[in-house]
C-alpha cells in the first residue's frame, strides 16, 4: 500500500478552517508595523522627518548626523512594535528576498547591556554576499557587496525584526540586486515624462510609475504537496495523469470561496493590512484551488518591494493553515497556469494619469501622447519585453491554456483602434485650422465618452489597454515584478526622449507649431506601430503565422527570448539611460542562463528519480500481482486459462512495455546531462538543456501516466491530480 499517499490524504481530511479575529476595522490596523509618515511625526525630530520626506519625494541624500537620529527613532519604534532585531531586507538575484538579522541588544561592559542602532547601521551594511548569485561581477576574492538604505520605501517591522529596504550593490557599485536598475529606471521615465508633460502643462515636476500586480496561486493542502517530492523540490507536478473532472466545467471562476481558504484569506489580508499592504481583491481563479489577490495599485517600486514582502507572507501565514502555496507558473498540466498581471500607469505630482483620457481635448492629447509612445516603445522593444519575462517555469504557462502566448502584442480596443486609425489620416505638415478644430472635437475630444464602452473582457492579450492602464499579462506568478517594471520603464523613457527630440526638431527646424508637430510625429509613430497591434485573444496558430509576416518574435524558450538581453541595441539602451552598464547587463543574462539550466537540471533529475524509484518498481510489484493471478488460473483451468486471462495478460505485456520505455529515456535524459554539463558555453548548454533534455520530460510522463491508469490505485505511490486540486 502507498503509505505516504494515504497518510497524506487522511491527514487532509481532518483539517477544519481556523478562527480568524477581525475584531478592528482594517482601516484601523493598516500600517500599524510601518514606519510611516504617522509613526515618523511620534519618533523624529522635525528635522530628521523633513530630510526623511525630502528624500522620498525628490531623491535628496540624507545628512549623515541626520541619519543617526533616524536610526534611534526608528528603532525605539521598532522595539514598541516587539522587534528585537534589524536587517537590511533586500532582493538579490535569487528571486527569494534576502535578510541577516542583528540584535539590537549589545553589552557595553561589566555585565551592562543596551539597545543599539546607529545611523551607519541603518544606511550601509556589509553581507557576505559571495554566495549570492552575481554573474561574474565580483569574484570571491573580493566578496564585498554592500546594501544601502532606499528611503523611498518605508521600513517595517515583520515578527520580531525591523526590516529596511535596501539596494545591493558590488563594492565597485554595479547593481547586484532587482531593486538598483529599477530605481534607476524609474529615475529615468521621471525625468522623459515630466519633459513631454512641460508641452501641457508647465507645473509638472515629478511623474511616477504606478503598478497594482495581481497575484495568482494555488493552495494545496500542506501533507498533500509534501507528499510529493517533484512539488518539494521543484514546486511543480512532473508528472500525473488529469482527474476525470478538470476545470472544463468553469465552476471554480468567481465561485464560493471555501471556508477553509476563506480563513487563510482574511489571516493573510490582516498580515497585509499591519505590513501596509493595500490588498483588496480575492477570488477564485479558474483552475480548482487556484485564487487571486490584488491590491490598490501604489508606486512601482513600493509596489514591487510589497508583492516581494507578499510571497514571503503568502507562504508563512498558508503554513498556520496546514496549505501549501504553490507560485509555480504552471504547477498542474491541462489546467489553468498562474501568471501575475502587471497593471501600470504614469501619473504626475499634479495629480494627473498620463494614461487617463481627460476632459478636455488638449488633456487627451497629452493621453494620446503617452499612449501612443508606450504603443511604440512596446513595437520598439517587443522581443527584450518577451526576455524580461523569460523563465524556465514561465516557459511552461506561456501559450497555453488561456495565457498569454511568447508572442508581444498590444491590445487597445475597437474604439481606440477607430481613434488611431483617423490620426492616421492628419495631414502632413502644418495643419489648416480646421482640420485641427474638428481633429480636436470629433477625434481626440470624444475619447472619455467612447473609452466607456470599451470593455476588454479579453484576458490573454500579453500587453492590453484597459480603460487607464497598460496591463501586462505576460508576467509569471512567481516572478520578481522588477525585472519587466525596469524594462518597461526603460523603453518608455528612451521612447519619449525620442519622440521630445522629433517634436523639437519640427518646431524649430520646421517653424511648426507644438500640436501640429506633436500631430505629425504621433502620425508617423501610428504608422511604424501598426504591426504590434493585435485585436485577437491570445493564441491561435493563426496568429503565429500572422505575427511571423509582421515579424514579430516568437521566443518559446527561455534561452532564445534572454539572448536579446546581450544584443546591441538593448545594451545601448540601458547604458544610454543610465540603468544599467554593459556588466550588470551581461552578469544578469548570464545568471537568467545559469539558472535555466539549474531548474531544467534538477526537474531532470527528480522525474528521473520518481520515474525509476517510484513509478517502476510500483509497476513491477503490480505486475507480479496479475502474474501470480495468471499463474493461479492456470492451476485451476489448465489450457483453457487464456480465456479467463486475456486481460491480465495483456496488462503484464503493456506493464513490461512502459518500463522499458521509462527506463530507457531515462537513461537517455541522464546521458544527455552528462554530455552538456561538460559544454562551458553557457548559451550551448541552455540552449542543449532546452531542446534535448526537457522534451524528454514529456517523453517519461506519458508512460508514467499511462501506468498511473493501469495500475491499482492501492499500489499508486503519488498523490493523485484528483487528490491535490480537488481536496478543500
Ligand atoms: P481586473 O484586471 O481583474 O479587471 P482591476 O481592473 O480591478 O482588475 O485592476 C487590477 C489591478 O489594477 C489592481 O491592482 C488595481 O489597483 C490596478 N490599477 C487600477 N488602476 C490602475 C492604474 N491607473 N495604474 C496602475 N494600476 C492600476
Ligand atoms: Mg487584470
Amino acid at each position: 500500500m502507498a503509505t505516504l499517499r494515504f497518510h497524506a490524504v487522511k491527514e487532509s481530511l481532518k483539517r477544519k478552517s481556523l478562527e480568524i479575529n477581525e475584531s478592528k476595522r482594517r482601516s484601523e490596523i493598516f500600517g500599524q508595523n510601518v514606519f510611516n509618515e504617522l509613526a515618523m511625526r511620534q519618533f523624529l525630530s522635525k528635522n530628521a522627518l523633513t530630510s526623511i520626506l525630502e528624500a522620498i519625494e525628490k531623491g535628496s541624500k540624507i545628512d549623515r548626523l541626520l541619519a543617526d537620529h533616524i536610526s534611534i527613532g526608528m528603532k525605539e519604534w521598532a522595539i514598541s512594535k516587539g522587534a528585537t532585531h534589524y536587517t537590511h531586507w533586500f532582493q538579490p538575484l535569487t528571486g527569494a528576498t534576502a535578510e541577516k538579522h542583528d540584535a539590537f541588544f549589545e553589552t557595553i561592559r561589566d555585565g551592562l547591556a543596551i539597545e543599539k542602532f546607529d545611523g551607519s547601521q541603518l544606511v550601509q551594511q556589509e553581507p557576505d554576499a559571495s554566495s549570492f548569485p552575481h554573474g561574474g561581477i565580483r569574484n570571491t576574492f573580493e566578496a564585498r557587496g554592500y546594501t544601502a538604505w532606499d528611503p523611498t520605501s518605508p521600513a517595517f517591522v515583520y515578527g520580531t525584526t525591523l526590516c529596511i529596504p535596501t539596494v545591493f550593490v558590488s563594492y565597485t557599485g554595479e547593481a547586484l540586486d532587482y531593486k538598483t536598475p529599477l530605481l534607476r529606471a524609474l529615475h529615468a521615465v521621471d525625468k522623459a515624462a515630466v519633459a513631454i508633460c512641460k508641452y501641457f502643462d508647465k507645473n509638472v515636476r515629478k511623474v511616477s510609475a504606478s503598478l497594482g500586480w495581481e497575484q495568482e496561486y494555488f493552495l494545496i493542502d500542506n501533507a498533500l504537496a509534501t507528499s510529493r517530492p517533484d512539488i518539494v523540490l521543484t514546486g511543480r507536478t512532473l508528472l500525473g495523469h488529469s482527474p476525470a473532472k478538470g476545470q472544463q466545467l468553469d465552476d471554480h471562476y468567481f465561485g464560493t470561496i471555501p471556508n477553509r481558504v476563506m480563513a487563510y484569506m482574511r489571516d493573510l489580508e490582516n498580515e497585509c493590512m499591519l505590513l501596509g499592504i493595500p490588498v483588496k481583491t480575492r477570488h477564485n481563479e479558474v483552475a480548482p484551488n487556484q485564487f487571486e489577490l490584488a491590491p490598490i495599485f501604489e508606486e512601482a517600486n513600493l509596489a514591487v518591494d510589497h508583492n516581494s514582502l507578499l510571497m514571503d507572507v503568502m507562504q508563512k501565514v498558508a503554513k498556520r493553515h496546514d496549505f501549501k502555496v504553490l507560485l509555480h507558473e504552471k504547477p498542474f498540466a491541462g489546467v489553468n497556469g498562474s501568471g501575475k498581471h502587471n497593471n501600470w500607469s504614469l501619473s504626475t505630482d499634479t495629480g494627473v494619469n498620463l494614461l487617463s483620457p481627460g476632459k478636455t481635448p488638449m488633456s487627451n492629447l497629452q493621453f494620446l501622447t503617452f499612449f501612443i509612445n508606450t504603443i511604440k516603445a512596446v513595437q520598439t522593444y517587443e522581443e527584450l519585453l518577451r526576455g524580461a519575462i523569460a523563465s524556465a517555469s514561465n516557459d511552461h504557462r506561456l501559450g497555453a491554456n488561456e495565457a498569454p502566448p511568447a508572442i508581444i502584442s498590444v491590445f487597445i480596443g475597437q474604439q481606440l483602434t477607430k481613434v488611431l486609425e483617423e490620426l492616421e489620416t492628419v495631414t502632413k505638415g502644418k495643419l489648416s485650422p480646421k482640420e485641427k478644430t474638428d481633429l480636436k472635437l470629433n477625434v481626440v475630444g470624444k475619447i472619455p465618452e467612447i473609452l466607456l464602452d470599451n470593455t476588454d473582457r479579453n484576458r490573454t492579450s500579453p500587453f492590453a489597454f484597459t480603460g487607464n492602464k497598460f496591463e501586462f499579462r505576460a508576467v509569471g506568478s512567481k516572478a520578481n515584478c522588477a525585472n519587466p517594471m525596469t524594462v518597461l520603464n526603460s523603453i518608455v523613457a528612451k521612447q519619449l526622449l525620442d519622440f521630445k527630440k522629433e517634436v523639437d526638431n519640427l518646431i524649430d527646424e520646421k517653424s511648426m507649431k507644438k500640436d501640429d508637430a506633436i500631430f505629425n510625429v504621433l502620425r508617423e509613430y501610428i504608422k511604424t506601430s501598426r504591426s504590434i497591434l493585435f485585436e485577437g485573444n491570445g493564441y491561435s496558430e493563426d496568429w503565429e503565422k500572422q505575427a511571423k509576416k509582421r515579424g514579430l518574435s516568437n521566443n518559446k524558450s527561455t534561452p532564445a527570448a534572454l539572448k536579446v538581453r546581450i544584443s546591441k541595441p538593448v545594451i545601448e539602451l540601458f547604458e544610454g539611460l543610465g540603468v544599467m552598464n554593459k556588466v550588470e547587463v551581461e552578469a544578469r543574462y548570464e545568471i537568467e542562463m545559469e539558472e535555466y539550466i539549474l531548474h531544467t537540471q534538477i526537474e531532470s533529475r527528480v522525474i528521473g528519480d520518481i520515474a525509476r524509484n517510484h513509478v517502476v518498481p510500483t509497476a513491477v510489484r503490480y505486475q507480479n500481482i496479475l502474474i501470480e493471478n495468471v499463474t493461479g488460473l492456470k492451476t485451476i483451468y489448465g489450457d483453457k486459462f487464456k480465456a479467463y486471462a486475456k486481460e491480465q495478460l495483456e496488462l503484464i505485456e503493456q506493464i513490461s512495455k512502459h518500463i522499458e520505455a521509462i527506463n530507457s529515456l531515462v537513461t537517455k535524459m541522464t546521458d544527455e546531462r552528462k554530455t552538456l554539463n561538460k559544454n562551458s558555453d553557457i548559451g550551448k548548454k541552455a540552449n542543449g538543456y532546452c531542446k534535448k533534455v526537457k522534451p524528454l520530460f514529456e517523453d517519461i510522463r506519458y508512460h508514467c501516466d499511462k501506468l498511473e491508469l493501469m495500475i491499482d490505485d492501492e499500489l499508486w505511490p503519488l498523490t493523485k491530480y484528483r487528490e491535490l486540486l480537488f481536496t478543500k
